[in-house]
């Protein structure tokens, strides 16, 4: 992977967020972090520590985990020993909102179990009260030697920040509209309350920022504000981004536009699953955006054609889906056996038209032959045709080829 054609990331601090001997670095020129976060009720140890290795195992760096009660801050040791018991060292992010104060103070066990606190200055609480509680979450996170990230959310806004922004606005000569004044509100809110945090003695380094919003150019418009104005690492995400194709699409087209310019440390997918989904998808979309961008490689690609007419059957289909699939799978092992595998790419085409030249481009590519034509596919490995495989067995003796190159 190279940033070529892409701006070179923007220079910020580096914050670390670590557990046991594992420290994932977020900022600088740190490789963009993906993380992601549960939905199960954290109250509920084992399920959660079961999802929290499963986003794990899908490539997650970091996984967040709502802390919401005092049975949930009660389950987070439990969480955390479960996951060490499992070899699991993926640092755990709380995420506290209205109660974090009492929370983090009342279960010093949760507040030592987790990696880093997420604290949204929109939900502390308001007046007199939101000073005291924030400044109490900061002196648990200075105690401890955590980083905090400031979230702030388009859909939890600092009120009193608003309304004293709305009124600045209304005194204008020429008011700016709605929306660039809850940009702002935003932006200012992040950065007010971090700095905040610095003077209650959070080092400079152990804080990240976002700025979420759920649409794709404002969200683009604060990021780009924000990183102009701080240089803390920023967390990039679109927020409440929706269901299925329309979530991947809108978060991608967001991410995508600012990561290009060098913006973003940190990235969240947050997908709508569907009923009874796959909650790891959210993590194979951020690792596809990363790596179609060539920012990061996760695990080798897959090139397919689409299909047309010239293919009637959908096994060429089949056939790229089984080996994205396999080559995933393999992953745990391979990135520690074989070191650069996730480079790797392999071809699967659906006929004559394209297939040759775009296995040839691949490290290995298969050219079925399309319809009608004789059930013979060519197999290409490093740009040079070799065997050619025939009848019902296509689909295994290719993943042993693939196996085999790998190992090679
Ligand atoms: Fe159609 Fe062949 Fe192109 Fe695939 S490679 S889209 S089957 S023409």
């Amino acid at each position: 992977p190279s940033r070529v054609g892409a701006a070179a990331k923007r220079p910020t601090r580096v914050a670390t967020v670590s557990w046991g001997g594992k420290a994932v670095q977020i900022g600088g020129t740190h490789p963009v972090v993906v993380q992601s976060m549960t939905n199960t009720d954290t109250a509920d140890a084992i399920g959660t520590a079961i999802q929290v290795k499963e986003l794990a195992m899908a490539g997650s760096e970091i996984v967040r985990i709502t802390v919401n009660t005092p049975e949930a801050a009660a389950a987070v040791p439990a969480i955390r020993e479960q996951l060490d018991r499992m070899g699991i060292d993926t640092p755990l992010v709380g995420d506290f909102h209205f109660n974090g104060h009492k929370l983090l103070t009342q279960y010093p066990e949760c507040a030592q179990a987790l990696s880093k606190y997420r604290i949204n200055p929109g939900n502390v609480g308001g007046g007199k009260k939101r000073e005291d509680n924030f400044a109490q979450m900061i002196e648990v996170a200075c105690r401890y030697g955590r980083p905090v990230r400031i979230g702030v959310n388009w859909g939890s806004l600092d009120h009193e920040l608003m309304a004293r922004l709305m009124d600045e606005n209304s005194r204008r000569a020429q008011p700016w509209e709605a929306s660039a004044v809850m940009r702002e509100a935003l932006v200012t809110s992040a950065i007010d309350n971090a700095r905040r945090a610095e003077a209650l003695g959070l080092p400079h380094n152990a804080i990240i920022l976002s700025c979420k919003v759920s649409h794709v150019q404002d969200l683009i418009t604060v990021y780009r504000d924000l990183s102009a104005r701080c240089d803390y690492p920023l967390h990039l995400g679109l927020t409440e981004a929706g269901m299925g194709s329309k979530g991947i699409v809108a978060s991608t087209a967001a991410l995508a536009v600012l990561l290009q310019e060098g913006i973003g440390d940190t990235i969240r997918i947050s997908l709508t699953p569907e009923p009874g989904g796959d909650r790891t998808r959210e993590v194979v979309v951020a690792q596809e955006i990363l790596q179609s961008m060539g920012l990061r490689a996760f695990t080798p690609m897959v090139v397919a054609c689409p299909g047309c007419g010239r293919t009637s059957s959908t096994f060429f289909q089949e056939l790229a889906d089984s080996i994205q699939s396999y080559l995933r799978r393999q992953m745990p092992v391979w990135k520690t056996r074989y070191p650069g595998v996730e480079t790797m790419n392999v071809a699967v085409m659906g006929c004559v038209v394209n297939g040759p030249g775009e296995s040839r481009h691949a490290d290995i590519g298969i050219s079925l032959p399309g319809t009608g034509e004789i059930p013979a596919a060519p197999v290409f490995i490093d740009g040079e045709r070799t065997v050619t495989l025939k009848g019902d067995t296509i689909a295994q003796e290719f993943q042993q080829i693939v196996e085999d190159y790998v190992e090679r």
